[in-house]
C-alpha cells in the first residue's frame, strides 16, 4: 500500500471511530477511595511499623535526620509486605538521570534457596542502596574522572509507589543517583541540596524577625503541564513524530488557532475519557490532580495538580508525563510532550508555580495582615527580585534545550528575556518604596514598611500578565518559561539556590545595619529600598511579546539569550560556580558535566532532526512530487493528443510550478546533507558541534521544509504521503 493510501485509510478509520468503552467506574470506585492506593504513604507506614521505627522514619522525612540503621530492615520488610500484598513482583530504584527522563531497573523479590525453592526477601541494605549498572547514562565525563559505577540511594522524603502494568506491579523506590564519592549523576541530588540551602537562609531571615518557632522552610511547587494529543493512526505515518517528537514538515492549515475556539472549550468525549483514565491512575499514585482543560492550540490540553512539597512535586511531574503517555496509547492517542510539535501554532510549556512556606504552613510569599508580616513579606519579595535580576542568565540556562528554543526568543512566548511581573497593585507599592514615597495603606492611611499594613493584594486577579516569564500571582511566583517536556528539577534547583543566596545577602545587610545600631524596622526599610532600587530594572508589567520590550530590555541591560547553545554557557561562568559552591549544590565538575551534556543533547537532537528531514524529503516527499508530475504530464500529453486545439496552458503552469518546487527541494536536501556531514566533523567539541548545528544545519532544514510545505499545497491530495496538519490537529 502506498503511503498516500495509508493516510487516506487512517482518515477514514478515524472518522468512523466510535465512542470509547468506559475504563473506569467512579460509581463503584470513587476517586476518594482510589487516591493513594498505590503509595506507601505515611498512613500505611504508621500501621505497618513499630512506633519507634515510625518515629525514626518520620524524623528522617520531616527533619532530614539520617535513618537509624536498626530501623532500615524493619522499614524494608514493611514496604515489601505492603507491596507484595498489593500484587508487586519486583522492586526498582527509580531515579532521575541526566537524560531528563526517569530510569528504572527491576529486580524480583525472589531469592532462590538452592533447593529448588525460592524465598521473598528485601533487606534494609537493598532498600537504602542500589548499584545499577547504569554506565550508559550520560555523565558528561564525570564517570571516567571518578569511577564507572553509580549508586542509587533511597530518598525517604518522596514516597515509594507501585507502578501498575498489565501483568503485575513493580515497587518503585525514589532514589538519588551518585558516584561512589557522592558526585551527583542525576537531577534529584542537586535539588535536595538546594532545598537544604534554601531552608537555612530562609530560616535565618525568619529568626531576624524574631520567629523562633519555624523549624524549616521549604518551597512548594505546582506545575501545570501542557501537551498535545494525536491519533496514533496518524502518528505512525509520521516518522518525524515517532523519532523527533515533532513535525518537521507540514503546511499551515487553513484554520489554525486564530478562531480562538479551543481554549477552555468543551472537551471532546474521547479526550475526556482519556483524561479521566489518566487522572484515575494518577490518583492511585497519590498525585493530587485538580485541573484539566483545552489549551489554546487545537488538540492541545493542560493538566495541573494541587501544589506539593518541591521534591515530591518534581517526582510527581515525571510521573504525570509518564502516565499521560502510557494512558494515551490505551486510548489510541499519542501524547506529545515536545515544546513545539507543530509550527505556526502555540507550543507547550510547563508553568512552574513556586512559593515558600514554613513548617506551620505559613506561606512566606503571602503579604499577610500585620505590618510585621508585611515587612517580612517585602524582604522575601525583594530577595526573589534580586535573585532573578542577578541570575537571569542562569535561570535561562536552566530551561535550555533544542525543543524550548522554538518557544523562547522565537515567534512566541515567553521571551528569552527574563523579567519579573508584579501586577499593578504590588508594582505601585514597590515603586513607592523605591521612590521613597509612602504608598497608600489598607485603610487609606500611608504605608511605610513595618509601620502600617499593605493594602489587600489581588490574588489570581484577572489582569494577570500571561506574557511574563516570571510572574507574581498573589502568593507565589509562576515561572512560565519551562518547556513542556523538561524535568522541573533543574529550574527549581536554580530557583532555590539563587533565592537562598539573595536571602543570605539581605540577612547579611540587615544584620550589619542592626549591628551598627539601627532598629530592625529601619534596617529592613533601608535594605529593602536599596535592593529594590538596584534591581528594579528586572521589573516589567508590560507586554513581553512586543518588539518595543526587546529594545527597552536591551537598554536596561537585561540579557536576551535566544539560543540554548549560548544560554548553557551560564552554567560554567565563574560567578555561577561560586554561587553553587557557596551553597554546596553543585561542584565545579558537576556544572561542567551538565554544560557538556546540555550541548551534546542539543547537537544530537538537531542531528536526528536533520537526518529525518533529509530522509523524509528523499523517500516520501520527492517521490510524491515526482509521481504527481508524471500524472500531470501524462494527462497533458493525452489531452493534447485527443484535443490539439484546446488550451493546455493551465496544466503546463501546474507542471512548471511543481517541477520548480521539486528542484528546489532536491537542492535543499543536497545542501542539508553536505552541511550535516560538515558539522559532524566537529564531533569532538560539543560547543563547536552545537554551534554548527544551530548556525548551519537548522537553516538548511528550514529550507527543505519550506520547499516541501509549498509542495504540500501544490501536489494532488491523493498523492500526499504524510498526514496533514488539518487532519492531525482536528481529527480526533
Ligand atoms: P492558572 O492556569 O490560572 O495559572 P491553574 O489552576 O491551572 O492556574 O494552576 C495553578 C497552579 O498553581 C496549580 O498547580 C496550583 O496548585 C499552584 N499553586 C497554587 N497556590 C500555590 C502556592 N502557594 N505555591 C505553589 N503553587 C501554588
Ligand atoms: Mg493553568
Amino acid at each position: 500500500m502506498t503511503p498516500a493510501r495509508k493516510r487516506q485509510d487512517a482518515v477514514r478509520a478515524i472518522s468512523e471511530q466510535r465512542f470509547p468503552e468506559p475504563t473506569i467506574h467512579p460509581e463503584t470506585e470513587p476517586a476518594r477511595e482510589v487516591f493513594g492506593r498505590n503509595v506507601f504513604s505515611l498512613t500505611n507506614i504508621r500501621s505497618a511499623l513499630p512506633k519507634d521505627a515510625y518515629q525514626g522514619l518520620l524524623r528522617t522525612i520531616r527533619q532530614g535526620e539520617p535513618l537509624d540503621e536498626r530501623f532500615a530492615d524493619v522499614v524494608a520488610n514493611a514496604m515489601k509486605d505492603w507491596a507484595i500484598g498489593h500484587g508487586a513482583t519486583h522492586y526498582c530504584h527509580w531515579f532521575l538521570p541526566l537524560t531528563g527522563l526517569t530510569a528504572e531497573k527491576h529486580d524480583t523479590f525472589l531469592v532462590p534457596t538452592g533447593d529448588g525453592q525460592a524465598l521473598v526477601e528485601f533487606s534494609g541494605q537493598t532498600l537504602i542502596k542500589g548499584e545499577p549498572d547504569a554506565s550508559s547514562l550520560p555523565s558528561g565525563g564525570m564517570r571516567s574522572t571518578f569511577e564507572a559505577r553509580g549508586y542509587t540511594t533511597w530518598d525517604p522524603t518522596s514516597p515509594a509507589f507501585l507502578m501498575d502494568s498489565v501483568n503485575g506491579k513493580t515497587l518503585c523506590i525514589p532514589t538519588a543517583f551518585c558516584s561512589y564519592d557522592g558526585t551527583a549523576l542525576d537531577k534529584k541530588t542537586p535539588l535536595l541540596r538546594s532545598i537544604v540551602a534554601l531552608d537555612s537562609q530562609a530560616v535565618r531571615v525568619l529568626r531576624l524577625f524574631g520567629n523562633e518557632r519555624a523549624k524549616r522552610v521549604s518551597a512548594a511547587v505546582g506545575s501545570e503541564q501542557e501537551y498535545f494529543l494525536v491519533d496514533r493512526r496518524f502518528y505512525f505515518l509520521r516518522p518525524d513524530l515517532i523519532n523527533a517528537g515533532r513535525t518537521l514538515f507540514g503546511a499551515k492549515p487553513p484554520k489554525g488557532q486564530e478562531m480562538e475556539d479551543h481554549y477552555f472549550g468543551s472537551i471532546k468525549e474521547r479526550v475526556l475519557a482519556f483524561m479521566m483514565d489518566a487522572e484515575h491512575t494518577l490518583y492511585t499514585l497519590g498525585i493530587p490532580i485538580k485541573t484539566r482543560h483545552n489549551e489554546v492550540a487545537p488538540c492541545q490540553f493542560e493538566i495541573a495538580p494541587v501544589f506539593e512539597d518541591i521534591n515530591v512535586a518534581t517526582d510527581h511531574n515525571m510521573l504525570v508525563m509518564e502516565v499521560l503517555r502510557s494512558t494515551a496509547r490505551k486510548h489510541g492517542f499519542e501524547c506529545l510532550m515536545h515544546e513545539k510539535p507543530f509550527a505556526g501554532i502555540n507550543g507547550s510549556g510547563k508553568h512552574n508555580n513556586w512559593s515558600l512556606a514554613d513548617d506551620h504552613d505559613n506561606n512566606l510569599l503571602d503579604p499577610g495582615h500585620t505590618p510585621h508580616e508585611n515587612a517580612q513579606f517585602l524582604v522575601f519579595l525583594t530577595a526573589v527580585i534580586r535573585a532573578i535580576h542577578t541570575h537571569a542568565k542562569l535561570l535561562r540556562a536552566s530551561i535550555a534545550g533544542a525543543g524550548n528554543d522554538h518557544r523562547l526568543g522565537a515567534n512566541e512566548a515567553p521571551p528569552a528575556i527574563i523579567s519579573v511581573y508584579l501586577g499593578d497593585k504590588l508594582g505601585e507599592i514597590v515603586e513607592g518604596i523605591i521612590a521613597g514615597n509612602p504608598a497608600p495603606g489598607r485603610s487609606g492611611g500611608v504605608l511605610r514598611i513595618g509601620m502600617s499594613s499593605l493594602p489587600p493584594l489581588p490574588r489570581d486577579d484577572s489582569d494577570r500578565n500571561r506574557t511574563s516569564p516570571f510572574a507574581f500571582t498573589g502568593n507565589r511566583f509562576e515561572f512560565r518559561a519551562v518547556g513542556s517536556g523538561q524535568s522541573i528539577a533543574l529550574p527549581n534547583t536554580v530557583l532555590n539556590t539563587i533565592v537562598a543566596d539573595a536571602l543570605g545577602a539581605l540577612a547579611d545587610e540587615i544584620e550589619a545595619a542592626t549591628a551598627g545600631g539601627a532598629k530592625l524596622e529601619a534596617a529592613v526599610q533601608q535594605v529593602v529600598r536599596d535592593n529594590l532600587r538596584k534591581h528594579q530594572s528586572v521589573l516589567y508589567n508590560g507586554d513581553n511579546y512586543s518588539e518595543q520590550w526587546e529594545a527597552e530590555a536591551a537598554e536596561r541591560g537585561l540579557p536576551n539569550v535566544k539560543s540554548s547553545v549560548d544560554a548553557l554557557d551560564a552554567l560554567v561562568e565563574p560567578d555561577v560556580k561560586a554561587l553553587f559552591a557557596r551553597h554546596h549544590v553543585y561542584s565545579e565538575a558537576e556544572l561542567e558535566a551538565r554544560h557538556k551534556i546540555g550541548l551534546e543533547a542539543y547537537a544530537k537532537t538537531i542531528s536526528v532532526e536533520a537526518q529525518l528531514t533529509a530522509d523524509m524529503a528523499r523517500t516520501l516527499i520527492l517521490p510524491a512530487a515526482l509521481g504527481h508530475q508524471t500524472n500531470t504530464a501524462n494527462c497533458l500529453v493525452s489531452t493534447k493528443q485527443a484535443r490539439p486545439e484546446c488550451d493546455a496552458s493551465a496544466a503546463e503552469r501546474c507542471l512548471d510550478e511543481v517541477a520548480g518546487l521539486t528542484a528546489r527541494l532536491k537542492t535543499a536536501v543536497e545542501i542539508l546533507d553536505s552541511l550535516r556531514a560538515e558539522a559532524d566533523k566537529n564531533g569532538e567539541d560539543p560547543r563547536v558541534l552545537a554551534t554548527a548545528c544551530r548556525d548551519r544545519v537548522i537553516p538548511a532544514m528550514s529550507d527543505v521544509r519550506a520547499a516541501a510545505d509549498a509542495l504540500e499545497v501544490a501536489v494532488d491530495d491523493q498523492c500526499w504521503p504524510i498526514p496533514k496538519y488539518r487532519e492531525m490537529l482536528f481529527m480526533y
